[in-house]
């Protein structure tokens, strides 16, 4: 089945058009810096031509028209036409309590996906413009969305509750849900195949570090807990996320810079993390290189991010009572040899041992990080989140037939 898949941001749309029976990407881009001036299509082709395009696209509706007018260009294309789409997967991040798993998106979907809006109020609405715009064009075809918080459905229930009135789980849903699901069970699930064994029998570990990061405990192939929480911001040190900080901290925080509650959302998700902490940037890149030339907060944030990694990995090793497994992925997590070492440094008791070697590995590939001694293996696994929601979408279709 060829799946369109599209993961619609706030200010840009990810695309890729996948051959599932094949598992090949046929094309994919980037509508970047939507609503904002210097507005640009990157298209590439499997073949290797690629085409960037400046164009004014004020709105996700122009944003998706670009897209599937240049997936049938006769110049840059790789369709004859749009009738070639079989389908189109949306990544959707948050599920709330409406939805266990992937679903086929009818009328009353669509309602409620609109409910779901107040679980992640940053995320969700530009997912449903991108559901409504494709709808829009491609009335026909059918559309599904994968949800981020799908693989974290069958956590543990002193797993995902949270010490505050039971009634407010029962009556607004609060409750850990978790996100970056596609890519974690992504990541779990190859590691598995890799070194031969059924996940059902595996405890793995698997990081996502990125902008955005999460690190969660695979038991027998379920998320049996993971780093981030009723929102996104939980867990990890991000790029301009806090993670996980004494909640007190909200109120005095707001209290003295006499902020609303959307002004103190938006500080502590847009303006802590790496960022807030460096005073230089979100970019683990940038911080990286800085701390190398001796700038101290970002030093300081480097470490404060990589230490906020190990104690998830040390605290999941002890939910699971061990783990044969720890995964990197994520732009962070696949490329950074430096925060792979700190993040794994001195853990040596809890059976974990990095080969120096073996962790400069190339950039982006599949690669074995561990010491031949250590008793958990370690690798580097490059994510695949589009995969999986063009294989789930493919599922879900052949399913409701
Ligand atoms: P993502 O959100 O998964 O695209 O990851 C983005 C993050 O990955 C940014 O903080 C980048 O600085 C970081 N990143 C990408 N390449 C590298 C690298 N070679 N070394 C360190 N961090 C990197």
């Amino acid at each position: 089945m060829k799946v369109l898949t599209l993961n619609s941001g706030s200010s840009s749309v990810k695309y890729q058009f996948i051959d599932t029976s094949t598992r090949t990407v046929l094309c994919k881009g980037l509508v970047d810096r939507i609503g904002i001036s210097g507005t640009s299509l990157t298209h590439k082709r499997h073949d290797g031509h690629q085409v960037v395009i400046t164009d004014s696209i004020v709105d996700h509706q122009t944003a998706i028209n670009c897209i599937l007018d240049i997936l049938v260009d006769q110049k840059h294309g790789v369709a004859k036409n749009l009738s070639e789409i079989e389908a189109v997967g949306h990544r959707l991040v948050h599920a709330g309590a409406a939805f266990k798993q992937s679903v086929l998106i009818n009328e009353a979907v669509r309602n409620k996906l609109y409910e779901c809006i107040e679980f992640a109020p940053l995320h969700n609405p530009p997912n449903i413009k991108g559901i409504e715009a494709s709808l829009n064009r491609l009335s026909a075809t059918p559309n599904v969305g994968v949800f981020d918080t799908t693989f974290h459905v069958n956590m543990p229930d002193y797993a995902y509750t949270y010490g505050i009135p039971y009634s407010y789980y029962e009556k607004y849903g609060i409750r850990r849900y978790g996100f970056h699901g596609t890519s974690h069970y992504y990541v779990a699930n190859r590691a598995a195949e890799i070194v031969g064994t059924p996940l059902e029998e595996l405890k793995i570990i698997t990081c996502h570090l990125g902008n955005g990061s999460s690190i969660t405990a695979v038991q027998g192939g379920i998320s049996v807990d993971t780093s981030m929480g009723f929102t996104p911001l939980e867990g990890l040190v991000m790029g301009t996320r806090c993670g996980d900080i004494d909640p007190g901290l909200i109120f005095t925080i707001a209290d003295r810079e006499n902020f609303s509650v959307d002004q103190a959302n938006a500080f502590f998700n847009k303006q802590c993390g790496m960022k807030g902490l460096s005073g230089l940037s979100s970019d683990m890149r940038e911080i990286e290189s800085a701390a190398a030339s001796g700038h101290q907060r970002a030093q300081l944030a480097l470490d404060v991010f990589c230490y906020r990694v190990k104690k998830y990995i040390s605290a999941y090793i002890g939910v699971m009572n061990g783990a044969d497994l720890i995964v990197f992925t994520g732009g962070i997590g696949e490329n950074s040899t430096l925060v792979r070492e700190k993040s794994l440094s001195n853990l040596d008791n809890l059976g974990i041992r990095l080969d120096p070697e073996r962790n400069k590995c190339i950039r982006s590939v599949e690669s074995l990080i561990s010491h031949s001694e250590s008793k958990i293996k370690v690798m580097v696994i490059p994510t695949n989140e589009e995969l999986v929601i063009a294989l789930e979408t493919e599922r879900i279709i052949k399913n409701s037939h």
